[in-house]
């Protein structure tokens, strides 16, 4: 590429400061690789990221590696909701299938964090990490990029003019990303017609710190526990439901919440400001390309019905992080095909299955014909433990890294 500014050589450019950019630099600076994040977003909103309304549950394995990262301690006790158990009701019976851990495991079956709270902590550990080695190009974009002339890396120019030369560029830019489409990779992409209204909510009653999975008929509801009387509501509707319920007053907001979830923990009031999402699931053809890498949502794009989509995001920098500080300590290329071939078969096989039995599940429980709410209704009274839900959502989250 020519142009009078001088070129800004790093190890790994990524595209993407959220939750998983931030992760990443961070691993890399740990193996000595240096990167350079580019975000659309301001330094400040990064540092200080406002609430999104999501409360991530968190599996072991996350916790083991965030804490690796020096993310974990940074995240406040009084921002950590354990979660105990997980209850899975169907329609109006009052009958819940149990998911807690098997006696003599710890008490806990996971841990809820807010998403600005995993945010604003990946984003300090990273600043104070003293060998973080990482620029910064915020409020930025990239142009185009090449194959540089001998290929021995990825020339790119950020929306300015600047010239950046990396070994590898990684693409942690959501499950819409812009630099997924620009590197020619298809994704699979399920559109799934629902919205998801997430909202803390106060409740009269106090919960036992289990969170609620609950299929009702024409909605899907959740409930997850942030204090002893405060609960975070996942509320899935039709998008033009779910336009009359954001369009309410608050009192009636409030009792339409308290109405669908049949006052069984007593009245419920508003406790932070409702945050809506369009249901995207989105699976990528392929996870790499020629000095090309996808990491968390870029590449897997989870529906949130089972919580996993983080976690397997996390998953995918350790990953990738390992392979490339091996290759570096090895004095290899960080950005050989046969590196990040073997990511993608290792990613692939830990968020293939996973993603297929979530979309599953989903459409399981979102199908309203009387052979699916039998289904259902046998499904969740078989309580058997290779139940796909128990498996899903317990066995994921009381997995340890390996
Ligand atoms: C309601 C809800 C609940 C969820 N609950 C859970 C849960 O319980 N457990 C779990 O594991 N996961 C959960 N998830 C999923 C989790 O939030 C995501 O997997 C996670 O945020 C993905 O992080 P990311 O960094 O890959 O992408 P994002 O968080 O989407 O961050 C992408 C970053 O890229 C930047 N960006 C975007 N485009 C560009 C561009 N063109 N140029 C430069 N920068 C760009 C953005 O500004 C942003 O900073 C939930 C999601 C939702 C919606």
């Amino acid at each position: 590429m020519e142009g009078s500014t001088p070129t800004t050589r790093v190890d790994v450019a990524i595209v993407g400061a959220g939750p998983i950019g931030l992760c990443f630099a961070n691993a890399l600076s740990r193996r000595g690789v240096s990167a350079l994040l580019i975000d659309r977003q301001a330094r400040a909103s990064l540092e200080a990221p406002e609430s999104d309304g999501r409360e991530i549950a968190l599996t072991r394995a996350s916790q083991q590696t965030l804490d690796a990262l020096d993310v974990w301690p940074r995240i406040p006790a009084d921002e950590r909701a354990a979660m105990r158990a997980a209850k899975v009701f169907n329609g109006e019976s009052l009958f819940a299938m149990q998911i807690a851990p098997r006696a003599g495991q710890d008490a806990e079956l996971g841990c809820l964090v807010p998403n600005r709270a995993i945010r604003a902590a990946a984003y300090a550990a990273l600043v104070d990490s003293p060998q973080a080695e990482v620029l910064w190009r915020c409020e930025s974009e990239i142009e185009t990029f090449a194959p540089s002339a001998d290929d021995s890396g990825v020339e790119i120019r950020l929306a300015g003019g600047e010239i950046v030369e990396a070994a590898l560029l990684v693409a942690a830019d959501s499950r819409f990303s812009s630099t997924r489409r620009a590197m020619g990779i298809p994704a699979h992409t399920y559109q799934h017609g629902q919205h998801m209204l997430v909202c803390r909510m106060h409740h009269e009653q106090a919960h036992d710190f289990s969170a609620w999975e609950w299929f009702g008929h024409g909605q899907t509801l959740a409930l997850l526990p942030v204090d002893t009387h405060c609960s975070s509501v996942v509320l899935t509707l039709p998008p033009a439901q779910m336009d009359a319920l954001m369009a309410l007053p608050q009192a009636d907001f409030e009792a339409e919440i308290t109405r669908r979830f049949e006052g069984r923990l007593g009245a419920m009031t508003r406790a932070a400001e409702a945050r809506r999402y369009p249901l995207v699931s989105v699976y990528a053809e392929r996870f790499v390309g020629p000095r090309q890498a996808l990491l968390g949502d870029a590449a897997v794009g989870m529906h949130p019905v089972t919580a996993h989509g983080f976690n397997l995001g996390l998953e995918g920098v350790r990953r990738l992080a390992g392979l490339v500080g091996d290759a570096r300590a090895a004095g290899q290329d960080i950005g050989a095909p046969r590196l990040l071939a073997r990511y993608q078969r290792q990613q692939r096989l830990a968020t293939g299955p996973l993603f297929a039995a979530t979309l599953a599940i989903v459409g399981l429980y979102t199908d309203e014909r009387p052979p699916a709410r039998l289904l259902r209704k046998a499904v969740l009274r078989a309580g058997d433990a290779a139940w796909p839900v128990r498996r899903l959502i317990a066995g994921h989250l009381m997995r340890s890294a390996s």
